[in-house]
C-alpha cells in the first residue's frame, strides 16, 4: 500500500509531526524551576505530573472530564500535593513554553512536502488545547500544507471518538475508506481510524512491538 493510493491524509501532530516529548522535557523542567524547586526534587515532581497527567488525558479519552480541564487540573494537584500555593500563571507558563520549545520531527517537514506533491489532501487531527495547537500550528508554518486543523478542545471530543474523525473528514472533503490517519497512537489514532472506516499508518520510531491487530502501513522514521 501506498501513500498515493489515497486521496487524503490526516495527521496527528504530537510526537508524530511535531516532536513533544523534547518540548514537554524542557517545559516541566523550566516550570519546575520556576514553581517548584523549593519543595521537591525533581525527579518526585515528574514523575507525579507524569502519572496526574496520564489519569487526566486518560479520563478525558473516556468522556469523563473536558480537555480544557486538563490544564488548570494537573498543576493544582501538584501544587496540593507539594503545598505550593496554586495560581493560575503555573498552567499558562508551562503551556507558553510548551509553544516556545515546540520544533519538528525529524523528517517531518519533507515528508509532509512529498505528500502536497503528490497531491493528497493534507488535515491535522490532534488531542490538545486549542491555543497551544494553534500557535504551534502558526509558528512552525504547518499552514504551508494545510488549514484543516482540527483540535479536541475546539470539537468537545477527543480522538478516539469517531465524532472527531468523521468531522476531520468532512473538512477534508474525502471519505473514510480513502483517507489514511498518521499517528504515534494506536488508541486515538490507530482505533479511532479503524473505527470509521480509514486505514491507519502507524508511525513508530521507538520500535514498539506491534499490537494484536495490524496497522495497514508502520513508518519508522519520516522521510522524503
Ligand atoms: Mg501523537
Amino acid at each position: 500500500m501506498e501513500f498515493d493510493s489515497f486521496r487524503g491524509i490526516l495527521f496527528d501532530l504530537d510526537d508524530t509531526l511535531i516532536d513533544f516529548k523534547q518540548s514537554e522535557q524542557i517545559s516541566l523542567h523550566n516550570c519546575y524551576r520556576a514553581f517548584f524547586a523549593e519543595k521537591v526534587g525533581f525527579e518526585a515532581f515528574e514523575k507525579q505530573y507524569t502519572q496526574i497527567n496520564r489519569a487526566l488525558w486518560k479520563a478525558v479519552e473516556e468522556g469523563k472530564c473536558s480537555t480544557t480541564h486538563v490544564g488548570q487540573e494537573r498543576f493544582r494537584q501538584l501544587a496540593d500535593l507539594f503545598g505550593v500555593p496554586f495560581h493560575s500563571k503555573v498552567p499558562l507558563y508551562y503551556e507558553q513554553q510548551l509553544v516556545q520549545h515546540a520544533t519538528w520531527i525529524s523528517g517531518a517537514e519533507a515528508f509532509l512536502q512529498k505528500i502536497q506533491r503528490q497531491k493528497i489532501k493534507i488535515g491535522y487531527l490532534t488531542n490538545g488545547f486549542s491555543h497551544v495547537q494553534q500557535s504551534k500550528f502558526r509558528n512552525l508554518g504547518l499552514d504551508r500544507f494545510s488549514n484543516i486543523l482540527v483540535i479536541s478542545e475546539e470539537v468537545g471530543v477527543p480522538k478516539p471518538h469517531p465524532a472527531i474523525f468523521h468531522h476531520a473528514l468532512q473538512l477534508l472533503g474525502t471519505k473514510a475508506e480513502e483517507t489514511l490517519m498518521v499517528g504515534d497512537s494506536l488508541v486515538s489514532d490507530g482505533q479511532g481510524a479503524r473505527s470509521v472506516g480509514m486505514k491507519f499508518c502507524w508511525y513508530n520510531p521507538s520500535r514498539i512491538p506491534p499490537p494484536d491487530w495490524t496497522p495497514d502501513l508502520i513508518l519508522t522514521q519520516l522521510s522524503s
